[in-house]
């Protein structure tokens, strides 16, 4: 299975918010161990996320979208899906109550139609139901192809993931990824000779050409890092293959000018 992630939003484009969802939703993939090769960013534009889909899905079995699932005229990515998909558009009642409820509670009066825009959803879909906002997300299967979309909002489409979208992407993986971070002292703290990036992967030497566990270093402000990650079928299997690898580590590269170890 691989994912392929498409964050929608001419914000995001225009540099005025941090693309966080993608962020968030990598990590979530790459600790079920599914891979995903491709991000893309697309403005709220129809034909240009239409394109988007179409690249994506070319070389990817699932799209996870999010943003423009909102009550305004540029939340267009339900429609597209449902347009590219040939889906029939329902209502969804449960999605409708709720929203009702949220708003009245808030103070609003009878739904406009722009809100309850957001309670139609492609038929036969997975609902994931918002209980931080408004618009649903929702799980559209079609032919092998499998699309996920959520609203924008980080609050929302968090807790949407880790409720419906993470037990339902369970089922396509057969492994975790686990890796362990071994981040050495600051430059100030040592000489650059040892600690910097360059002479730590002299030291690691052919332990980065390891396949399982890999092992690859990042230069970071703070000091170098190297991070250790395993695949296997569960936890504590991945484990067992990470530790061995971790001891070499800290032995060739000097347990002194080592600040910290931790999982990820
Ligand atoms: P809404 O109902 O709030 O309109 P939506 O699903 O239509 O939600 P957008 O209109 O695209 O989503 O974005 C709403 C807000 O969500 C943005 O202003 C931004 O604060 C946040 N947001 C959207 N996309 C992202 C992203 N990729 N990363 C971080 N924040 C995002």
């Amino acid at each position: 299975m691989v994912v392929e992630l498409i964050s929608v939003g001419t914000e995001l484009l225009l540099g005025d918010i941090v693309n966080t969802n993608a962020r968030y939703l990598a990590r979530q993939l790459a600790k079920l161990g599914l891979a995903c090769y491709y991000q893309t960013v697309v403005g709220d534009n129809p034909d240009r996320i239409k394109a988007a889909l179409d690249v994506a899905f070319s070389r990817s079995d699932m799209v996870i979208l999010t943003g423009g699932l909102g009550p305004t005229k540029d939340d267009l990515t339900k429609e597209m899906i449902m347009d590219y998909f040939h889906k029939e558009v329902i209502l969804d009642e449960q999605a409708l109550s709720m929203m009702e409820k949220r708003l009245m509670a808030r103070g609003f009066g009878p739904l406009s139609d722009s809100q309850k825009k957001q309670a139609y959803v492609p038929k036969d879909a997975i609902i994931m139901y918002n209980h931080n906002g408004t618009a649903p997300g929702c799980i559209v299967e079609d032919n092998g192809k499998y699309c996920l979309l959520f609203p924008g909002p980080p609050k929302e489409m968090e807790p949407m993931f880790e409720e419906y979208a993470l037990p339902y992407l369970k089922q396509f993986s057969d492994r975790v990824f686990v890796s362990i971070n071994i981040k050495m002292i600051s430059k100030e703290d040592a000489p650059v000779t040892i600690v910097g990036e360059g002479p730590c992967a002299e030291r690691l030497g052919d332990l980065v050409d390891n396949a399982n566990p890999t092992v690859a270093t990042y230069a970071k402000t703070d000091g170098c890092l190297i991070r250790v990650t395993a695949a296997a079928e569960n936890r504590d299997k991945a484990l067992w293959l990470l530790n061995p690898m971790v001891d070499k580590c800290k032995s060739v590269l000097g347990e002194k000018y080592i600040k910290e170890i931790y999982e990820e």
